[in-house]
């Protein structure tokens, strides 16, 4: 079983209120193939929501608030999921704070990148689960 971000499956589930469907990953979900996750709502974050990105080791939304416990609490409830399931392998939507892999945004807002993974990616590895991101299928 596979792990997919929800955004990519079809579920507005972004912080803007939208979605960000990919038609192969919709498809797992419709096969029964992937289970669809959005941790930052799992986190108890509302939709839509302020955005945020990682600043150091804190997720830090637009208004200066420090929203990092929920973004942990959405990773842990997203990871035990994936356990539960026996997933292996997931398919993160990229550049997330959240669920980006090798890459997020840098923490200023502007729209630039920084070497990095988001705080749901980095529980996953930590559990051995392998990541792609929507890139690389
Ligand atoms: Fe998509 Fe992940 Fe952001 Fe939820 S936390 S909207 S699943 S990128």
């Amino acid at each position: 079983m596979k792990l997919v971000s929800a955004c990519l499956a079809g579920i507005p589930c972004r912080f803007d209120g939208k979605a960000k469907k990919h038609q192969t990953i919709a498809q797992l979900i419709e096969e029964g193939k992937a289970i669809a996750v959005c941790p930052e709502e799992l986190g108890g974050l509302p939709t839509p929501r302020i955005p945020a990105e990682k600043q150091g080791e804190k997720i830090i939304n637009k208004n200066g608030i420090d929203v990092t416990k929920a973004f942990e609490k959405g990773a842990q409830k997203a990871l035990q999921i994936a356990l539960k399931n026996d997933c292996t392998e997931a398919i993160l939507k990229s550049n997330s704070p959240s669920c980006g892999c090798g890459k997020i945004y840098d923490g200023s807002f502007t729209g630039k990148l920084t070497n990095d993974d988001g705080i749901f990616c980095k529980v996953l590895k930590e559990n051995k689960i392998k990541i792609y991101t929507e890139n690389e299928i």
